[in-house]
């Protein structure tokens, strides 16, 4: 299939799209070329008024443009609207804060002097147009966690968006556009992947992030760095949810649930392997299983719906193939395993919550992202064994540990491979904190201000 809007939770296509051609193409580059000669001049001021306007006009269509995501990749309705709302929040948070993160730095007075000059500073300029490669799983939110912060420091942005999400794609062009940004500041452009390559080694085209799987992000980086171009990579995840004897166990499995399942189980920071200390392992799984296998499967415009169908009818049968070959190895199915048996549900893409326990390292779901409501729990007898299992994944991207003891929080922070540690919660972006992984998850940061600084140029200003 090539650009076209299918419905998850039918299976019915409702639109195709043409790719634009190459001379479509170079229109737009040429564009995202020419506006960013003017755009980058403009003040903090105005770019801020700029894209108070956007996040308005995103709360204006909050609705629509959620039920837009919802048809076309099968989130439930109301994590859709919630998604509508982050973004315009973000988009303020970044308003009101892009100019203090970019601020000049300073360096101490006796380093200036000892450099030889009256005056030394870094200065933070801008890039050009940064080619963004975006994921269907949070088709606006993706996007405008790198359009806010790359537009507030001046840069422009081209947009290739995953093929299946065409009509928030060219949403998200409009938007930008009905908001009054100068022509050519921020486009869609409606390509399959093949064609990223062209953009990519385009002269004008100067930078990359790319939020998907492995191999798109190997792809693009690859390129990227035949042209020794900058990217941010954030890809997959396979997060560790430990849970220790001292932690509110109720607490736990609650927010355990919605860590697996939220965005019906296809998010990078989802937690996904469940690492219980034995003392508390039988009543965690007891409970979490319960509540996995209590969870409503259906059409994710219903908003009773906890659970909608997988993305694309590949990615069901990516999960399926996990979950049968860890069963065909001796995995012992908790609860779910198969698709929902209701004949309401034959024509979606839709899957069980799954829970699975006797992991071991031969199956495949041990090493590689469940990208679905599938569950993993592993018992371990320590804190040093619960860190080794966390850590023994080709992924780095967020933690999750539940536990009362300081002592344990201190071990791991200090030693779990994670862009992040969340205490008593679940992994959740905020434009504030920094966002990205170690080891396969990717490189480099989005959000906060170590996220609008990696499409900057540091420029050192040396005077005399
Ligand atoms: P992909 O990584 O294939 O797609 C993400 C984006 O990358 C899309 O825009 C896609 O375009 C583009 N892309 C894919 N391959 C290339 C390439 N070789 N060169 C340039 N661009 C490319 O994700 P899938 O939809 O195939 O999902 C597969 C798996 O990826 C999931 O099961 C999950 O494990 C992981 N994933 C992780 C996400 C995250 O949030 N970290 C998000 C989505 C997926 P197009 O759609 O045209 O192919």
């Amino acid at each position: 299939m090539g650009i076209a809007t299918v419905n998850p939770a039918t299976g019915e296509t409702l639109r195709t799209y043409d790719a634009h051609g190459p001379e479509e193409v170079e229109r737009r580059i040429a564009a995202a070329h020419e506006a960013y000669r003017q755009y980058r001049t403009t003040s903090f001021a105005e770019r801020s008024r700029l894209l108070r306007v956007a996040a308005t006009l995103l709360d204006e269509d909050n609705e629509d443009i959620a039920r837009t995501m919802t048809v076309e990749m099968g989130k439930p309705i109301a994590a859709a609207r919630a998604e509508a709302a982050k973004c315009a929040k973000a988009m303020r948070w970044y308003a009101k804060n892009a100019e203090q993160l970019l601020a000049d730095e300073h360096p101490a007075e006796s380093d200036v002097q000892d450099s030889g000059a009256d005056v030394a500073r870094v200065h933070y300029r801008p890039l050009g147009p940064i080619l963004a490669v975006m994921p269907w799983n949070f088709p606006l939110w993706q996007v405008i966690r790198f359009a806010a912060p790359a537009l507030m420091a001046g840069n422009t942005g081209l947009l290739k968006h995953a093929s299946n999400v065409p009509r928030t794609a060219l949403y998200l062009g409009d938007l930008f556009r009905r908001a009054g940004y100068p022509d050519g500041c921020f486009q869609t452009l409606l390509i399959g992947s093949r064609d990223v390559e062209a953009v990519l080694r385009d002269p004008r085209v100067v930078a990359a992030t790319l939020t998907g799987s492995e191999p798109a992000g190997r792809a693009v980086a690859a390129v990227a760095g035949d042209e020794v171009k900058k990217t941010v990579l954030e890809l997959g995840g396979s997060d560790p949810y430990i849970v220790m004897p001292s932690a509110d166990i109720v607490g736990a499995v609650k927010t355990a649930v919605t860590a697996r399942v939220q965005n019906n189980g296809q998010s990078c920071i989802a937690a996904k392997r469940f690492i219980v200390h034995r003392d508390v392992y039988d009543d965690f799984s007891e409970r979490f299983t319960a509540a996995m296998n209590a969870l409503t499967v259906g059409d994710p415009l219903d908003e009773s719906t906890d659970v909608g169908p997988l993305a694309t009818e590949q990615g069901r049968a990516d999960v399926e193939a996990l979950v049968d070959d860890a069963v065909a190895r001796g995995a012992t199915v908790l609860c779910g395993g198969h698709r929902p048996e209701e004949p309401e549900l034959r024509s979606g893409w839709y899957y069980r919550p799954t829970v699975l326990t006797g992991i071991t390292p031969d199956m495949r779901i041990h090493h590689e992202e469940a990208f679905g409501p599938v569950a993993t729990v592993y018992p371990v007898s320590d804190i040093e064994e619960a860190v080794a299992v966390a850590n023994d994944s080709p992924f780095g991207l967020s933690s999750n540990v539940w536990t009362r003891s300081q002592e344990d929080i201190a071990f791991f922070v200090r030693d779990l491979e994670a862009g992040g540690v969340f205490v008593n919660g679940m992994t959740a972006s905020h434009p504030a904190l920094p966002f990205g992984g170690i080891k396969r998850s990717g490189y480099g940061r989005e959000l906060s201000g170590h996220g609008i600084r990696e499409f900057c140029n540091a420029t050192t200003v040396w005077q005399r």
